[in-house]
């Protein structure tokens, strides 16, 4: 049976970081499932069908991802699918705190999978989808930190909005 893994999160817009903790577990499991929340609440930057796009571009390709938009309880997702685990990725210590909240949350609901907590490399330590819409916004660079085309659709915002 195939073992498959949730990698859970808004991706707004997805970063080159999303990208690396993507493929180190794409080395752990034979599919992982790219679930992007629609998230209202949050107030999304970019629409969830813009973040789709952007995900399907970068990582729609690579065998064994498959990218789908996702709402309502992460543990009742996870059953649905059949998956045995949920990556999330963990950057430092300030992570750790929210991330350790939501993976016993997540147990308390359904004790069938494991959270499994990946280290991306270190150039991507220091980085996250909010800094990148902020330094784009007021109009830094941000080549090298997230794909092409979200940096392209970035840049337009960045235009539109000025
Ligand atoms: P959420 O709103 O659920 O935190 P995000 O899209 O911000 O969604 O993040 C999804 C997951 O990816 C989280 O586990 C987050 O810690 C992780 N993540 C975000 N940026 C990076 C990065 N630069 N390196 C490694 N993991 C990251």
């Amino acid at each position: 049976m195939k073992r498959a893994a949730i990698y859970p999160g808004s991706f707004d817009p997805v970063t080159n970081g999303h990208l690396d903790i993507i493929e180190r577990a794409r080395h752990l499991f034979d599919e992982i499932i790219v679930a992007v929340s629609e998230n209202p609440s949050k107030r999304p930057y970019f629409s969830l069908p813009e973040r789709l796009r952007f995900l399907h571009q970068a990582v729609g390709a690579r065998p064994g991802v498959r990218v789908e938009a996702f709402s309502g309880l992460l543990t009742d997702y996870v059953k649905k699918k059949k998956a045995v685990a949920v990556i999330r990725g963990l950057r430092a210590v300030s992570d750790f705190e929210y991330e350790f909240q939501m993976a016993l949350m997540n147990r308390r609901q359904n004790n069938r999978f494991e959270t499994v907590f990946l280290m991306p490399d270190e150039k991507y330590t220091y980085l996250s989808s909010s800094l990148v819409r902020e330094v784009s916004r007021l109009g830094g660079r941000v080549r090298g930190l997230v794909p092409t085309g979200v940096e392209k659709a970035l840049q337009q915002r960045a235009q539109d909005h000025a």
